[in-house]
């Protein structure tokens, strides 16, 4: 079983952004990037399911410009088996990214698709579901443990009440939560493996899709800025500000 792992290029999660002077975007030149961190836990699942032996092949995606490729070979290092990059120095909007992981996926015929919840740049949360909507597949999203087993994936989500498990019918999409498990540690040995596994490039163009983005972004503001707190002397001093001054009570 084929399982496809689209990796995403994001700033690192220590930098701390910031905005633009001209309030068109966040500034990431110079600024340390690496792979989105809940893609890094689809790919040590997809690895650990091929060391369990119920995957034959895991194969890294990322959609973006060259430097992906960067990204694409720690993917490696972590146990995918070959890399595609689909490059492209467009910004992609989640459904241009999801539309060329459809386009993929109807190559490469896998059985399961793993995804991150999230970016960690924007945030969107949308990209595995809106694939899941084009490819007409189930999915089974924020999941904290996935079993494969007689042509099915049974994957227990984190809700509001408790755990909810959900039985999936392959080829399937599973995004994934924080909790499925701990990515390994990338070894020296292994980034020296991967740097000799097979790394595809493709375009846009070439997978027929039109990544032309559809929103527009009308400004980027950072949050205001927080008023410094004070220590009030005792409960009915905090009673009373909260009354007369901040009037939330
Ligand atoms: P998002 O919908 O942007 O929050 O992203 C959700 C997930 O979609 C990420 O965790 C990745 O698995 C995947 N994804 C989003 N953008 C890209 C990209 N440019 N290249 C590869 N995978 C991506």
């Amino acid at each position: 079983m084929k399982v496809l792992v689209p990796v995403k290029r994001v700033v690192d999660y220590n930098v701390k952004v910031r905005v633009k002077s001209d309030g068109t975007g966040v500034d990431i030149a110079n600024v340390k990037m690496s792979m989105n961190p809940f893609d890094e836990i689809a790919l040590e699942e997809a690895t650990r399911l091929k060391e369990a032996g119920k995957v034959t092949e895991v194969v890294a995606i990322s959609c973006g410009v060259d430097k992906c490729q960067e990204t694409l070979r720690t993917g490696m290092a972590i146990g995918a088996d070959r890399g595609i990059l689909v490059q492209t120095d467009v910004e992609l909007e989640p459904l241009a990214v999801a539309k060329l992981i459809k386009a993929l996926a109807d190559k490469e015929q896998p059985q399961l698709i793993i995804l991150g919840k999230q970016a960690i740049d924007d945030d969107s949360n949308q990209t595995g579901q809106m694939l899941a909507a084009l490819l007409g597949w189930p999915q089974a999203t924020f999941a904290s443990k996935v079993v494969l087993e007689d042509g099915k994936a049974t994957v227990t989500r984190e809700v509001d009440g408790g755990l909810e498990t959900l039985a999936l019918t392959l080829p399937a999409i599973i995004t994934t939560d924080l909790r499925l498990n701990e990515p390994r540690y990338v070894t020296l040995p292994n980034i020296m493996k991967a740097k000799k596994k097979p790394l595809d490039v493709t375009t846009p163009a070439d997978l027929g899709v039109d990544v032309t983005p559809r929103l527009k972004t009308l400004k980027v503001v950072e949050p205001a800025k927080r008023s410094a707190g004070i220590i009030v002397p005792d409960a009915a001093t905090l009673v009373a500000k909260l009354r007369t001054e901040a009037k939330v009570i």
